[in-house]
């Protein structure tokens, strides 16, 4: 059986004190479980205080970016050995919210899954699609390209310190979620792409589903067969809420 993950994106939200409070409430809730992990990724400047807080707890946590270069003149960038020097474990890759404000593309995304790997990091690739492109039909077209840019940058072994999160852009932040349904034809067609390259590891990668996931729609999304887990937004913002979607994927 593969090993699932709920990972809370906090984006650009936090504070000293609210953050102490969530991370203080993980600690003492998140028990660590066979067959799932937790993780939270938050802003840079909180890095420190959330390594700190969650030391000796269930709960991993990560970056929502990193540079695809390793140091140099790159004024305002974050390389993966920074990150990992104190401790880091996971990174977000290709987000939407990077590839569509920041303009990342493909090839950009590709690199620095490429880069967080080579500093010891577990980065967490992003795909999915807009509602304009799912409405002209191309789902599968766009999350094929978006896969196969780092499958083809990386190597397909590369999956093996590697999840996957099909996150429907059209879902995030907006409280639309994807049926069950959708969700398990896209995670399906993601594990049959990797197949055909690797069948061993398509059945052992973490897809992660994201887009507005919440302790009432977390059960049955986590319960189809090719959904292992999820990327959590808002709802990880909120320790009862994030709990709870953490005890869903428990249960699955
Ligand atoms: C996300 O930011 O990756 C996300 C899925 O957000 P939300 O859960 O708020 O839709």
């Amino acid at each position: 059986m593969r090993a699932g993950l709920v990972a809370g994106n906090w984006k650009m939200h936090g504070g000293l004190a609210a953050n102490q409070a969530l991370l203080a409430a993980l600690k003492i809730r998140l028990v660590a479980r066979d067959g799932v992990g937790y993780a939270v990724c938050a802003p840079f400047p909180y890095l420190h205080q959330v390594g700190a807080a969650l030391a000796g707890s269930a709960v991993a946590w990560g970056a929502q970016n990193l540079s695809e270069h390793d140091a140099g003149a790159y004024t305002g960038e974050v390389s993966g050995a920074m990150l990992r020097e104190f401790g880091c474990r996971y990174v977000l890759v290709g987000h939407s919210e990077r590839r569509a404000l920041y303009g990342e593309t493909d090839q950009q995304v590709a690199a620095k899954f490429v880069a967080a790997q080579r500093s010891g990091l577990t980065p967490i690739l992003c795909v999915g699609e807009t509602l304009e492109q799912r409405e002209r039909g191309e789902t599968e077209l766009v999350v094929r390209r978006q896969v196969e840019a780092v499958l083809d940058a990386a190597g397909v072994a590369a999956l093996a310190n590697a999840a996957l999160a099909y996150e429907p852009v059209w879902a995030i932040g907006t409280g639309k979620t994807a049926s069950p349904a959708q969700a398990q034809a896209a995670h399906e067609f993601i594990r049959a792409l990797v197949g055909k390259r690797e069948k061993g590891l398509a059945a052992q990668i973490a897809i992660l589903y994201g887009g507005s996931v919440k302790p009432g729609n977390a059960k049955e999304l986590f319960a189809m067969p090719d959904v292992d887990g999820g990327l959590i937004g808002g709802a990880s913002l909120v320790a009862d809420d994030f709990v709870a979607i953490c005890e869903a994927a428990e249960t699955k």
